[in-house]
């Protein structure tokens, strides 16, 4: 309770509909804990369909009211500037409360919150260059113009892994291209969710332009987003699984929708590779947030001349790691977010043990540090038929297969539905140029391991999604073309 205090002016007990901080219309109210304990360190409304559609009507309010319509870009701009400036104040809060409704560690924490409002900042500046175009008319006294207009109202649904960074990603592109939100935050961590939509209150963005809704009963607010007229977008960051069910749902609206699913990211290390640059990159990209992120890399392939080198590298880096509550700045690991991840990766891990793959380091859970906690692991021998090299393990388990060459690695790397991103190591400039290209992914890291930035598209191929967040292009999801032309001139 006393660590609640230190952050307890962020806290938010209540959900935040057109303005008001309000309870679920039928008072219903979920526990948030802490993954470390299990401990509740605080509540949240359990909204009903029917609020949720007092939501989706605030904001359709908001989108259409003169406080909102009237703005200029550069007036949205300054707006996500103040909002900006709060985040960057209340940075160690914001951390604080992350760190003890996910567990990822406080150092992680504070990272997250300087990326996740890079977000807002980057599109403060691209509010102000969401730009038309004026095309030469093949037609005598004819202008033709095409104009970027907001889409209207955009549900947003988001993941616990990044509690901050998946909002900011997805509201910082909607209000600066004019749009107007509702934010569906994961039942995990919606205090992080409900701390920022405050700030933004703060910053003076007009009421109904943010709101949040806390549930956890997702399914069927999902489907009204999907069904209602007023919802023009979707954007969705999670799992494979609810990313088809949202789309195939929202085919019967003609939604836009962004979809921001599972990967299953090759990580290659070629002989050429550096490979003490390897292992760092290995490190990076597979141990942080306890491998909970959608960019981790699952699967290892190495090649045969470096493969004995790294593995005893890896392995030695693995065995130093320090696991246990976030909240000690000297932790690198904390535990899984809850008991279905758990069992997930404890699942795969002795999956892939009964198919002859070996356990190089960890393979067990770590009850001694609480319930959700697991062994940084490393698994070699990983045969093909494993889940661990199938499916997306989302978390602390480093799965290595060996190879012999270039082909092999790239058609073992593309053997998957997922696209999200690859990552290879090499020093040899022509296989990195013909390993990019071919790499089956919407993002590569060659010879890095973290590759993330509000500058750069974020997105998928293959099943990993649609469109692309971050960057300039990640207002394209929520504007429509417009084209008019200007006739007898
Ligand atoms: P994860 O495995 O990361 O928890 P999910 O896809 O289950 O992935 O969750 C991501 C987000 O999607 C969360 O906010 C969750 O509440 C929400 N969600 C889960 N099921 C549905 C659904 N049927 N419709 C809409 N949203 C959903």
């Amino acid at each position: 309770i006393s660590r609640i205090r230190n952050f307890s002016a962020l806290v938010q007990s209540k959900a935040l509909v057109n303005g008001n901080w309000i309870d679920s219309s039928n008072n219903d109210t979920f526990d948030v804990t802490n993954p470390v304990n299990g401990k509740k360190i605080g509540s949240v409304p359990n909204m009903t369909v029917q609020d949720a559609q007092n939501a989706i009507n605030a904001a359709k309010q908001a989108y259409e009211s003169k406080e909102w319509r009237s703005l200029t870009a550069k007036d949205r701009s300054n707006l996500l500037k103040k909002w900006h400036k709060l985040i960057e104040q209340h940075s160690q809060q914001i951390a604080e409360i992350m760190t003890a409704e996910s567990g990822k560690p406080i150092n992680e924490s504070k990272g997250e919150v300087l990326y996740g409002n890079s977000f807002v900042e980057w599109f403060a500046e691209e509010a102000r260059r969401i730009y038309g175009e004026i095309v030469p008319s093949p037609v005598a006294n004819r202008e033709i113009i095409v104009m970027k207009q907001p889409i209207g109202v955009a549900a947003l649904i988001t993941p616990w892994n990044f509690p901050l960074a998946m909002i900011t990603r997805k509201a910082g592109a909607a209000l600066a291209a004019g749009c107007t939100v509702v934010i569906k935050p994961a039942e995990d961590t919606p205090l992080t969710a409900l701390a920022v939509a405050k700030l933004a209150e703060d910053a003076g963005i007009p009421k109904g332009v943010i709101n949040v809704v806390t549930t956890n009963k997702a399914a069927p607010i999902g489907d009204l987003f999907c069904k209602s007229p007023d919802v023009r977008g979707i954007s969705f960051t999670g799992s494979t699984q609810v990313g088809k069910l949202l789309f195939r749902n929202a085919a019967d609206g003609i939604k836009r929708v962004c979809l921001e699913l599972g990967g299953n990211a090759p990580f290659i290390v070629f002989d050429s590779a550096n490979v003490e640059k390897a292992v760092d990159g290995a490190m990076s990209s597979k141990f942080r947030n306890c491998g909970q992120t959608c960019v981790s890399a699952n699967r290892f392939f190495v090649q045969a001349g470096i493969y004995d080198k790294f593995v005893a590298l890896l392995k030695q880096r693995v065995e130093a790691l320090k696991i246990g509550d976030g909240q000690s700045s000297d932790i690198q690991i904390g535990p899984l977010i809850n008991k279905m991840q758990y069992d997930k990766v404890s699942g795969f891990v002795e999956d892939a043990r009964s198919k002859k793959a070996q356990i190089v380091v960890g393979g067990t859970g770590l009850p001694e540090l609480g319930a959700l906690f697991y062994a940084p692991t490393v698994v070699t021998d990983v045969p093909p038929t494993a889940q661990l090299y199938t499916e997306e393990v989302f978390g602390p388990v480093v799965s290595i297969i060996k190879f012999k060459d270039e082909a092999e690695a790239l058609q073992k790397a593309n053997d998957t539905n997922r696209g999200l991103a690859g990552y290879f190591f090499s020093e040899n400039l022509q296989q990195v140029f013909r390993v990019a290209k071919r790499l089956e992914v919407g993002m590569v890291g060659v010879n890095e391991g973290l590759i993330s930035a509000a500058e750069a598209p974020f997105g998928g191929v293959k099943e990993s999604g649609v469109g692309r967040e971050g960057s300039h292009h990640g207002i394209d999801d929520y504007v429509d073309i417009k084209y008019i032309c200007m006739g007898n001139l």
